[in-house]
């Protein structure tokens, strides 16, 4: 869907982004995390040319980005920003209608769009829908600002640190629906962060820079297991010890549910053994003495990733 081909982003002698390669595939959660000033928002600004580049090739479904007209990539790739960028002057529901209005949808497409995306994270059309963004939440906003950009139903969302100016409980819920949506909608994302944590929950795969190099692309399963370097190691901080059984983490959690449908691992299997499993399904049920306990991918590898030291 994306592909990147030695793209080099220079401004003057300094090197933003160097040679940097990689494939987007369709329906995937991409994530671009780094440090800060590791040309995460350059590359992903390059994808729907805000932001030339100087060397390389990207292709956006198999066709040069510089085929094609600027506007046909603003109308195509959605765009969720940090800061909250809703026109404060239009109602929630002018928001959201922007780029189906410029796209000439009908007027009564555009409000089942509105009613439909505004229910889908949770925002009563009926109760929001005629509000000024200064009426809501810092999070009710940042929602709104989600389904702005998957308005007009674009093959591709990039989001740049969406969530980061939100408190640690807003920000949680938010990713809970972003990954929730995104089981509906099966977008192509690519999602820039610097928390490790939240690559881990939702990435489907990871891309790490450090000083406008690629350090590592893979699963969040790969970083853990095979970190390719020190950098890499010391970033997703797996210095965390992974010598713990299914059954250790799953007492963290508590009360015991039905196996469902989901796999089965016993509570006496590393943790790595839960891994492979998670390549397919995002759930697993343990058996333990006390009836069986479910295991979410995301919360296994949100806890592994948190550095030494942090609270859980
Ligand atoms: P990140 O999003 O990972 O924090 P950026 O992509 O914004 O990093 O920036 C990568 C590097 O390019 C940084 O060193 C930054 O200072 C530099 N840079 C970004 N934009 C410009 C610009 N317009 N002019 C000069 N240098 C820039
Ligand atoms: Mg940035």
């Amino acid at each position: 869907m994306i592909e990147f081909k030695n793209v080099t982003k220079r401004y003057g002698s300094k090197t933003a982004v160097g040679d940097a390669s990689f494939d987007v595939e369709e329906g995937e959660f991409f994530v671009l995390i780094g440090p800060s000033g590791s040309g995460k928002t350059t590359t992903l600004k390059m994808i729907n040319r805000l932001i030339p580049l100087t060397e390389g090739y990207i292709y956006f479904k198999d066709k040069p980005v510089s085929d094609y007209e600027v506007y046909e990539m603003r109308w195509d790739i959605g765009y969720v920003l940090q800061q909250i960028a809703l026109f404060p002057h239009m109602t929630i529901g002018e928001n959201i209608a922007q780029v189906p209005q410029m796209k000439k949808w009908k007027e009564k497409d555009i409000d089942n769009r509105i009613d439909e995306l505004m229910t889908m994270v949770g925002l009563d059309p009926d109760t929001y829908k005629n509000r000024k963004p200064g009426e809501l939440s810092g999070g009710q906003q940042q929602r709104v600002g989600v389904v702005r950009a998957l308005a007009a139903d674009p093959p591709v969302i990039l989001m740049d640190e969406p969530f980061s100016a939100l408190d640690p409980i807003t920000r949680e819920s938010l990713q809970d629906d972003l990954i929730s949506l995104q089981k509906e909608i099966r977008k192509t994302i690519v999602f820039v962060t610097h928390d490790i944590k939240e690559a881990m929950k939702l990435g489907d795969r990871i891309c790490l820079f450090n000083e406008g190099r690629i350090e590592q692309i893979g699963t969040p399963e790969e970083f853990l297991t095979h970190p390719k370097n020190d950098f890499v190691k010391e970033f997703i901080g797996s210095n965390k010890d992974k010598s713990i059984t299914v059954g250790e983490f799953v007492s963290m959690n508590s009360g015991s549910a039905e196996h469902g449908n989901y796999p089965l691992v016993d509570e006496d299997a590393m943790i790595e053994e839960a891994f492979k499993i998670f390549a397919e399904h995002d759930t697993v049920a343990v058996i333990t003495d006390a009836g069986y306990k479910l295991l979410n991918r995301q919360d296994v590898f949100r806890h592994l990733s948190e550095k030494r030291g942090d609270s859980a």
